[in-house]
C-alpha cells in the first residue's frame, strides 16, 4: 500500500507586527519588536501537495490536515483527537429564530476539549525539537490535555492551575500522574510565573515558547467544518474568547483553505466573540469601539474563559469588527441557561464555556446580529462533566419515591397508555 506522507510545509517563523523571519525554532516573540512569532507556510508547495481525495483518504483525525500543520505527521503524538462530528442543531434553531445552526462538538476529543488539537501539535513539535518535558499554564481544560498526551508521549510534564479550578478538571489532571502545581492567584499570575519559568527550566511550555506552533492546532476546528459542511464555508461562526487565539486561527483556516486550493471561493466568514460579563476584556473594547484592551480581573463561573489579560485579544477584536461579526458578554446566569438550553434541544452537555458560547447565540440572534438566512456554525470547546458544579445545585431527580406504582402515580398524574 501506498503510504502519502503529511507536511511540514513551513518556511520558519515570522513576526506579526514587523515581518522579520525566524528560523522554526522553539521560540515565540520577535527579537526587534516584540511582537508574537507565528508560523510562515510555503502556501505553494501546500497546495501542490494536498487535495481533498488525499484528505479524505486521511485518518479520521486531525493529521488528515498534515499538509495544512507545522509537524510532521508521521511522528504525532496522537490520541485520536480531532474530526469530531458537526451536529445539525434545528431545535435549537427554531427556538432561537434561526435557520440553519451547525454545532461542531468539541467535547468529543480524547480530553473532552478542543485543547487536544493544540496539545498535539505542540507536543509533537517538541519531540521534533528533542525536548523530555511538558508544561503549560492553564484554566484548566489545557492542564488536562498536557497531562494526558505527556503521558501517552512518555514526557514528564509540569502543569500549573489557578488553585480555585473546578474539581472535575483537577482530577482529570492528576489522574494522568504528571506534577500538577496549584497557584495561589488567578489564571494571570500563573501564566507570568510560566513566562519565568520558561526562561529557566529547558521544557516545552505548549503555551510560551511552543505557542506559534500549538496555536495553528486551532485551524483544525475551520478545516473539519468546511470539510464536513461539503468543502464549504458557513456565513457566521460563533466562538468563545479566552486568550483569543481560538478565533483568530478559525478565521485564518477557512482563508487557508482558499489559498491552497481546498475552498473554490473566497470565504466572507462573519466571526462573532463570546465572552462572559465578569471576564470581557474583550467584548467590552468592542462594545466601547477602542482598539485597547483593558485587562481585568476575572469573577465567573466560566473559569476556562477567566483570562483577564488575553493575549490575542487585540487580533480577536480585529477578526470580529473586519468580518463584520459581534459580540456579546454573557451574564453567569446566562451560562447556565445556555448550558441547559443546549441539553434540552439538543442533546449536547457543555461546560460553561459552552453555555457563554450559546447564550451569545441567543443574544447576537434577538439583536439581528445573527440572521435566519445565515449558515451558522457554534463552536462547542468543552465536556460539561469538567463543570458540574454550575448545574448540580439546580439539576436532580424529577422525583424521588418508593418503589410502588403508587408512589409513582401519586408523582406523575398520568393517563394510562399516554
Ligand atoms: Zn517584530
Amino acid at each position: 500500500m501506498m503510504v502519502e506522507s503529511f507536511g511540514p510545509h513551513v518556511h520558519g517563523l515570522r513576526c506579526r507586527e514587523c515581518g522579520r523571519e525566524y528560523e522554526a525554532a522553539p521560540i515565540y516573540t520577535c527579537e526587534w519588536c516584540f511582537g508574537p512569532l507565528e508560523v510562515a507556510y510555503d502556501y505553494a508547495a501546500i497546495s501542490a501537495a494536498t487535495s481533498r481525495e488525499k484528505i479524505a483518504a486521511g485518518p479520521l483525525s486531525l493529521w488528515r490536515y498534515g499538509d495544512l500543520l507545522p509537524v510532521r505527521a508521521d511522528a504525532a503524538v496522537d490520541l485520536g483527537t480531532g474530526f469530531t462530528p458537526l451536529v445539525r442543531a434545528d431545535r435549537l434553531a427554531s427556538e432561537l429564530g434561526l435557520g440553519e445552526v451547525w454545532l461542531k462538538n468539541d467535547t468529543r476529543n480524547p480530553t473532552n476539549s478542543f485543547k487536544d488539537r493544540v496539545v498535539s501539535v505542540a507536543l509533537s513539535k517538541a519531540l521534533e525539537f528533542g525536548f523530555k518535558v511538558a508544561a503549560c499554564a492553564s484554566t484548566g481544560n489545557l492542564a488536562n490535555s498536557v497531562a494526558a498526551h505527556a503521558a501517552h508521549a512518555g514526557l514528564r510534564s509540569y502543569v500549573f492551575i489557578p488553585a480555585d479550578l473546578e474539581q472535575g478538571k483537577v482530577v482529570t489532571t492528576a489522574i494522568y500522574s504528571g506534577n500538577v502545581v496549584a497557584i495561589d492567584g488567578n489564571y494571570d499570575d500563573v501564566n507570568r510565573l510560566c513566562a519565568e519559568l520558561a526562561g529557566l527550566y529547558e521544557w516545552a511550555f505548549v503555551n510560551v515558547n511552543m505557542r506559534p506552533y500549538y496555536a495553528e492546532g486551532s485551524k483544525t476546528l475551520a478545516f473539519e467544518t468546511a470539510e464536513q459542511l461539503g468543502w464549504q464555508a458557513p456565513d457566521h461562526v460563533v466562538v468563545p474568547v479566552a486568550s483569543g487565539s481560538l478565533l483568530t486561527k478559525i478565521q485564518k483556516g477557512f482563508q487557508e483553505l482558499h489559498k491552497v486550493g481546498l475552498l473554490d471561493e473566497e470565504p466572507q466568514v462573519r466571526v462573532s466573540g463570546a465572552q462572559a460579563l465578569g471576564c470581557s476584556p474583550v467584548a467590552t473594547a468592542w462594545t466601547e469601539q477602542s482598539d485597547t484592551i483593558r485587562p481585568v480581573k476575572p469573577e465567573t463561573i466560566a473559569k476556562s474563559l477567566a483570562i483577564g489579560n488575553p493575549a490575542d485579544g487585540y487580533f480577536a477584536l480585529d477578526a470580529v469588527r473586519s468580518s463584520g461579526g459581534g459580540f456579546a458578554a454573557v451574564t453567569d446566569d446566562e451560562v447556565v441557561d445556555g448550558m441547559r438550553l443546549l441539553a434540552r434541544t439538543e442533546g449536547i452537555f457543555a461546560e460553561t464555556a459552552g453555555g457563554v458560547t450559546i447564550a451569545t447565540l441567543k443574544r447576537l440572534a434577538s439583536d439581528g446580529v445573527i440572521r435566519p438566512d445565515e449558515r451558522v456554525v457554534v463552536y462547542i470547546t468543552g465536556h460539561g462533566l469538567k463543570t458540574l458544579e454550575a448545574v448540580a445545585p439546580t439539576t436532580g431527580p424529577t422525583a424521588t419515591i418508593p418503589a410502588s406504582l403508587d408512589a409513582f402515580h401519586a408523582a406523575f398524574d398520568l393517563e394510562e397508555n399516554s
